[in-house]
């Protein structure tokens, strides 16, 4: 499948320069999403981990497909404020601002092997925020999987030695 065909991409959006690659146009295709979701699932099924970690809020809609699939634990890793019961945070910078997660001081059991889901990863800064939480949590994110790299913006690179897995890539000035 052609699966960059079906991302639809905004300029200027949420605020001028940045190209907004929009996933709800995958969403809106059936076969689209089973095909982010199968190709996610074909590549975690032989593999040895305890959690999927899912960042707010795009990122749950892939990561809670996948958990269903794998039959795994999905922990969820959400922005400042939302959580109800005792959390901690990790601050980051996004590509336009910054922000906050929190994750539930007992989402995790000690030493658990965590792969991280979203839907992007631009500057990597949020995949990086949201590994620290699990490592303060005393897990070990193992791999994070994303269904768009932007590759201009060097996530892969911000987030090593925690290994990138992604669907598409995407240069700044695709349109
Ligand atoms: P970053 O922390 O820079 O890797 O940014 C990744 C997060 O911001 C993801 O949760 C994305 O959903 C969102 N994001 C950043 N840049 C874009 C973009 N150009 N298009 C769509 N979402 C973006």
């Amino acid at each position: 499948m052609d699966l960059k065909s079906y991302i639809r991409t905004i300029p200027d959006y949420p605020t001028q320069g940045v190209q907004f690659r929009d996933i709800t146009t995958i969403l809106e295709d059936s076969n689209a999403f089973r095909y982010c979701v199968d190709r996610l699932y074909q590549r975690y099924q032989n593999t040895a981990f305890d959690a999927l970690a899912v960042i707010e809020s795009r990122g749950f809609v892939f990561g809670s497909a996948l958990a269903y699939l794998l039959h795994v634990p999905l922990l969820v890793i959400r922005k400042k404020g939302k959580l109800p019961g005792k959390t901690i945070s990790a601050n980051y910078k996004l590509e336009y601002g910054t922000s906050s997660l929190e994750v539930h001081v007992d989402a995790l059991e000690d030493s658990d092997r965590v792969i991280l889901i979203d839907d992007l990863i631009a500057t990597g800064g949020t995949v990086c925020a949201a590994a620290e939480l699990i490592r303060k949590l005393g897990g070990d994110p193992v791999e994070c999987a994303v269904v768009i790299e932007l590759v201009d913006l060097n996530g892969r690179e911000n987030i090593a030695p925690l290994p990138l897995f992604s669907l598409v890539t995407f240069h700044e000035d695709e349109t």
